[in-house]
């Protein structure tokens, strides 16, 4: 008998620690896009553990209110923790004898596209795998949304050639978005767009979300800038560089501002971001768009209008950030010496 049953495969996260499992195979993923392809990143893959860890749901209104940033801390770690089960249960697969293939949370780019990593291509789309399976659906946003933990979760998977059977996916009458368009409210960025888009994918048409490149979201979501152009809140970023309109000139924006972000103390949890060469090390400041789309439609109202309404965001000579209004945080920063006013406004 296969020592990996289905059974067994879906426990195993759940077991761990995990909220959500399921089981996704290549014909459940056929025709979709070139990050469906299970096979780029694990040669005769069979099948695809994937699961998701929600996040703290009490952290998420003090977070948009700012009061305080404790959600971006327990973001690292959940996702941290989501590696782990990725990790783990790859490595009991490999120990049965299964070739394995743990796909990190975050973070993980292909080196083969045009730019190498700088295109942030993954080896394989957690959120692809999971829709095909049933974890959850996709939003405007291009996030994966469940019924119960809206977008505030982890994703975390292992490719192997287990040959499983896969979970069913949801329909499409199961995605709770009805395009309210609270997300790109949320976004300092303006990174969605407001048309539908889907993809054929397993024999089924599916709704993916519109996005502009992910260079426009990584530059403020990285917490290099976070003011609003219309000046009257930010995200838990103090930067206040500009946020262009045209999506070609995000990455050379983000290369001239890059450097000012990591001569900043930046007191708090961090995480490692390849493409942040210098010191690696990046904070989450604002993840606004999956952090308002609550499944219920009142709560994500409350949460568009307690982070506008939130101020903006500054930063002490010690790295310790507050938000203040719109009014103090302009005085503070245009006071203070050039030395210090460099790193968060030109
Ligand atoms: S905030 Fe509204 S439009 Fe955006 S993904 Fe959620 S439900 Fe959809
Ligand atoms: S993380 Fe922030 S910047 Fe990026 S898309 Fe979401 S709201 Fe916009």
């Amino acid at each position: 008998m296969d020592p990996l049953t289905r059974k067994l495969a879906l426990n195993m996260p759940l077991t761990l620690g995990a909220a959500l499992s399921g089981i996704a195979t290549p014909d459940s993923l056929r025709g979709g896009p070139e990050v469906a392809d299970l096979d780029y990143a694990l040669p005769g893959a069979r099948s695809a553990i994937v699961f998701g860890v929600p996040f703290d749901d009490s952290f998420i209104d003090p977070y948009l209110g700012k009061k305080n940033c404790d959600l971006s801390t327990n973001k690292i770690r959940i996702t941290t923790f989501a590696a782990g089960i990725a990790f783990e249960i790859s490595t009991v697969l490999a120990s049965l004898g299964y070739r394995t293939y743990p796909i990190a949370p975050n973070f993980e780019f292909r080196k083969d596209s045009p730019n190498g990593i700088y295109n942030r291509v993954p080896p394989a789309s957690l959120k692809l795998i999971a829709v095909s399976c049933g974890i959850g659906c996709i939003g405007q946003s291009g996030l994966l949304i469940t019924k119960k933990y809206g977008a505030a979760l982890s994703l975390g998977g292992v490719i192997t050639d287990a040959v499983l059977e896969p979970t069913e996916p949801l329909p499409e009458s199961e995605n709770y978005c009805d395009r309210c368009m609270l997300c790109k409210a949320a976004c300092v960025a303006d990174f969605i767009e407001r048309d539908e888009v889907s993809i054929n994918m397993g024999g089924r048409s599916v709704r993916v979300g519109n996005c502009r490149p992910a260079a426009r979201c990584a530059y403020p979501c990285g917490g290099i800038t976070g003011l609003h152009p219309d000046g009257k809140w930010s995200t838990w970023s103090p930067g206040r560089f500009p946020l262009p309109e045209k999506d070609e000139e995000y990455r050379t924006i983000s290369k001239k501002y890059v450097g000012r972000y990591l001569e900043r103390k930046r007191n708090g949890a961090v995480c490692y971001n390849p493409l942040l060469a210098g010191t690696y090390e990046m904070q989450y400041t604002c993840s606004n768009c999956q952090f308002v789309c609550h499944p219920d439609p009142e709560v994500r109202k409350k949460r568009l209008s307690m982070l506008r309404n939130s101020g903006a965001v500054i930063e002490d000579s010690d790295g310790n950030r507050t938000a203040v209004s719109p009014e103090e945080a302009e005085k503070y920063v245009s006071e203070l010496p050039s030395e210090r006013r460099r790193l968060y406004s030109d």
